[in-house]
């Protein structure tokens, strides 16, 4: 099978194809545009001629079309599915919740499209002011690259297509080379629910020809991107005055007091850590334990991860599957390996299991070796021990990350300390740093990005805000 691009509301032809394989299987399963600068170029043309026509386009229509693209996914959220699967290995429970959440996204960019809205200005508050009427409207920005990682690929690409549709934008969509076929997937959803030909276009091909192309053409208003640090350094580096949003990676941390129920967080932790085999980027990866309970934690931690089950993606037990690529496992094992000759010991996993990287929990590793201090986007997680929350408090914020931190404490003071005190876009308080819904304001501090996702927020960033000033006479 062949896909083709999708530009102006049609497949076209590209000049050159790669195949896409499956990471669990190894086998091809379909071949993918690998477009040119010249291609990338004109999905960009298309999408910038459609921005008066998109701009036109009523609230209530934008919010239609958007809620048809959530009804149409809920009626095929079996097959959407199955392609998450195949081509990112993500297990089908997984899967499945992740087109789920989807839908949500979806609907909520549908509410959004009829909430965007100014303010009343009292320019009297000012002297000089007096006898003027102001207020602010939010106008669409114009065209977005969007530029979307491979970890969630239904989901992430509806944090930026369904609030550039809902603010009145028009879209080029990259989505990651390992998962072109989420995206060519809902752009036909988008094009049978009634969206113009040419409102949204996706472009396959590599991040350093067609996403360097989105980053540097003049007529790309904004880039908002999801992706590894690196890439959305240099990313910044060459988009000159174009908008930009960021959504980085982080080492996600987890503090749990002295008075925390292990029974009942242990399965919620060991879900937090090892989802997706780690690779989300507020997947749990460090989790530092008041030393009063951390022996039991511990125990009842690794016990729970060796059971998970690792297996084919497509089979709805399993509870982890293949790594996006070789050449990531390697990574993975590289620093385990790097951690346990240093000193710090493997509890569980560690190895590979039928080619796949096993559940892996490490004790005893030092702040500076990579598993604690670099993104793992992997499924392994260190624990260590502290002696109070206020030590786990300071070595969360010695990281250069900052998306999302949790605490599990029965003390109120200690949770709203941890609140005022943790650096990093959002506290989660009683509950993983992974916890998150899709209307809520996402997004890091540091190395973590800069902008907020979440519909409404995200509706902020892509749209402009203009002043109007009247002058009741007098002039
Ligand atoms: P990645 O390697 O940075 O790739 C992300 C996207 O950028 C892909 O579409 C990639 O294309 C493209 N790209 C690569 N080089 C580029 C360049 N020079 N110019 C423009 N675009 C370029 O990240 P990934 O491995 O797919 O995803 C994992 C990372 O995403 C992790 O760091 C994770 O934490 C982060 N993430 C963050 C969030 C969040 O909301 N904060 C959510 C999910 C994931 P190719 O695939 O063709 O290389």
């Amino acid at each position: 099978m062949r896909k083709q691009l999708w530009i102006g509301g049609q497949w076209r032809e590209a000049k050159a194809y790669t195949e896409l394989k499956a990471p669990y299987r190894g086998n091809n399963i379909v071949e993918v545009p690998a477009a040119n600068e010249e291609e990338t170029a004109a999905a960009i043309e298309v999408a910038h001629r459609m921005c008066g026509v998109m701009r036109r386009i009523p609230a209530h229509e934008r919010a239609a079309i958007l809620e048809r693209v959530a009804l149409l996914l809920a009626d095929r959220k079996e097959e959407a599915a199955r392609i998450i699967a195949e081509e990112a290995a993500k297990p089908m429970k997984y899967a499945l919740s992740e087109v789920e959440r989807t839908v949500q996204t979806y609907k909520f960019a549908a509410e959004e499209a009829k909430r965007i809205s100014g303010e009343t200005i009292p320019l009297d508050a000012a002297p000089g002011g007096e006898g003027r009427i102001a207020y602010t409207v939010r106008e669409p920005i114009g065209v977005i690259g969007a530029i979307t990682p491979f970890n969630f690929p239904m989901n992430l690409v509806a944090h930026k297509v369904g609030p550039a549709i809902a603010a009145g934008n028009t879209v080029v969509l990259k989505p990651a080379s390992q998962t072109p076929m989420s995206a060519y997937f809902i752009a036909e959803l988008f094009h049978e629910a009634g969206l113009p030909s040419g409102v949204l276009n996706v472009v396959t091909g590599s991040g350093a020809i067609v996403g360097n192309k989105i980053v540097l053409d003049e007529r790309v208003a904004m880039v908002t991107f999801t992706g590894s640090p690196e890439v959305g350094k240099s990313l910044r580096a060459k988009a000159g005055l174009k908008r930009v949003t960021l959504e980085l990676g982080s080492n996600a941390a987890l503090i749990i007091d002295q008075d925390a129920d292990i029974e009942r967080i242990v399965p919620r932790c060991v879900m937090g850590a090892f989802a997706n085999q780690g690779q989300v980027c507020i997947s749990l990866q460090r989790i530092y334990v008041h030393e009063h309970i951390y022996e039991s934690f511990v125990e009842q931690f690794a016990e729970a991860a060796s059971k998970l089950k690792v297996g084919d993606p497509l089979e709805m037990e399993s509870d982890i599957s293949a790594m996006i690529s070789p050449a990531e496992t390697n990574r993975a094992l590289a620093w385990i390996l790097e951690a346990s000759s240093n000193g710090a010991t493997v509890l569980t996993g560690g190895e590979l299991q039928n080619g796949m990287l096993a559940p892996t929990v490490i004790t005893g590793a030092d702040p500076g070796m990579k598993v604690s201090c670099q993104e793992l986007f992997a499924p392994v997680v260190i624990i260590s021990k502290v002696t109070s929350v206020n030590e786990a408090i300071a070595l969360v914020n010695a990281s250069k990350f900052g998306l999302q931190a949790g605490i599990y404490t029965n003390d109120l003071g200690t949770a709203l300390q941890a609140a005022d005190e943790l650096h990093v876009g959002g506290v989660m308080i009683n509950d993983i740093p992974t916890f998150r819904v899709d209307h809520m304001p996402y997004g890091g501090v540091k190395e973590s990005g800069t902008g907020r996702e979440g519909l409404k927020y995200a509706v902020e960033e892509m749209t402009e805000l203009k002043l109007v000033v009247i002058n009741r006479g007098n002039y």
